[in-house]
């Protein structure tokens, strides 16, 4: 028997990363030596002392009962004391923070909560599909395409955001895919236009973490009136390493929690115990809001990499920057992106193509740099043998 799916199932559209990794599989079980530059899956170690704390932790019977969908309150105090220290922003563990899994968790939940069909979001372009697909359309929302042009350094124009009359906009720096960055005066625009315009802020901080050459990212919960506005998703998958242990939290604006909370209890019965626990230990690691050694030593790992990449992406005559956030390197390809992408997996590289991103991502290409360094130095040898497919 078949099944009819309901019609925003239908709806959404085809998952551009599968094509990718469909025809990588099939070119892999046909013997192809293919050097995945394309999922942004953290490659690098989880810390040992977050290892050895889950085995712990697993290992004791209270930590296998159902906990509750915000959260322990351990966990809330632990991730309160963590923006305290890592941002200065203070929030109520009680009220203002839930426990997530993963930050992909807190987009579908928050939008489930407040929007109503046909309500108008904001949704970048290019941008992580997530907001797109389980945000607007599984909602039966509008989306209202948000453009992120090089031109204005991949940020939202001010003024679109003002005359959207949309009830939510999502908002991602250190930005996937483009590796975009944003300053505390950009956020502080950002609030205004939002408190001017009754505008749910949807911040997605899943990057804060993974940056480069001195930059710090900001919460938007450091600007004034940020939590009037806002709701900041964090997430454990690419700092700690930790993105198949499912874990995150949302903090900020009292009734967006609560609204996300009110969905999570109708969907799910809370993370485990054992892993709300080890991240606990994981967010006690940092001092004086740094990251322990572990931590440091992978973002060094991947600055030598992204470095290394857009280098050579430009001398192969891919135009991109040295991001300062994220493992991405967005670099244009002109043209076709999923052409050039399919050009590139024939000699044994896969990227994603910068239309899996939306519309205003056609013509480039996002290089995740979550591979060991001498299989990105063997991709760009690769690359460098059709460098002038990709013009
Ligand atoms: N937000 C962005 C912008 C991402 O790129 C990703 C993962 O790639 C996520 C959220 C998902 O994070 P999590 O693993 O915490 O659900």
């Amino acid at each position: 028997m078949k099944f009819e799916f309901s019609n925003k199932v239908k709806r959404l559209p085809p998952y551009i990363f599968f094509e990718i990794e469909k025809i990588l599989e099939e070119k892999r079980r046909a013997g192809k030596n293919i050097i995945s530059l394309s999922i942004g899956d953290p490659d690098l170690p989880t810390p040992q002392f977050i290892l050895d704390a889950l085995k712990e932790e697993s290992a004791k019977p209270e930590n296998h009962g159902y906990s509750n969908s915000r959260g322990e309150r351990e966990f809330r105090e632990a991730a309160a004391a963590w923006m305290e220290e890592r941002f200065g922003v203070t929030v109520n563990p009680e009220t203002e923070v839930t426990a997530l899994i993963g930050s992909k968790e807190g987009i579908a939940h928050l939008s489930r909560a407040f929007l109503n069909p046909g309500d108008k979001v904001l949704v970048p372009d290019p941008g992580y599909p997530a907001y797109l697909n389980g945000g607007v359309i599984l909602n039966e929302a509008t989306p209202v395409v948000m453009p992120l042009t090089k031109e204005n350094a991949f940020l939202p124009e001010i003024d679109f955001i003002a005359s959207s009359k949309a009830k939510i906009m999502f908002l991602n720096y250190p930005n996937n895919p483009t590796g975009a960055i944003i300053d505390k005066r950009f956020l502080k625009e950002v609030v205004e236009v939002a408190a001017d315009n009754n505008i749910i802020v949807c911040y997605d901080n899943a990057y804060s973490e993974i940056t480069y050459g001195g930059y710090k990212a900001p919460s938007i919960l450091e600007v004034e009136g940020g939590m009037d506005v806002a709701v900041e998703l964090h997430s454990f998958s690419k700092t700690f390493s930790m993105a198949g242990d499912r874990v995150g939290f949302a903090v900020g604006n009292k009734s967006l929690i609560e609204g996300i909370v009110k969905v999570k209890s109708q969907v799910d019965s809370g993370l485990p115990k054992y892993i709300q626990n080890t991240a606990i230990r994981a967010l006690k690691s940092y001092a004086n809001g740094e990251p322990p050694k572990e931590v440091k030593a992978n973002i060094a790992t991947y600055w030598e990499r992204v470095k290394f990449l857009a280098e050579k992406l430009r001398t192969i005559g891919l135009e991109c920057a040295v991001p300062k956030g994220t493992y991405y390197v967005w670099a244009r390809c002109g043209g076709d992106s999923m052409q050039v992408a399919k050009k590139l997996l024939d000699v044994g590289v896969a990227v994603t193509p910068g239309i899996g991103f939306g519309e205003h991502g056609e013509g480039f290409l996002r290089f995740s740099a979550t591979r060991p360094i001498e299989d990105i130095k063997e991709a760009c040898e690769r690359l460098a043998k059709i460098k002038n497919t990709c013009s």
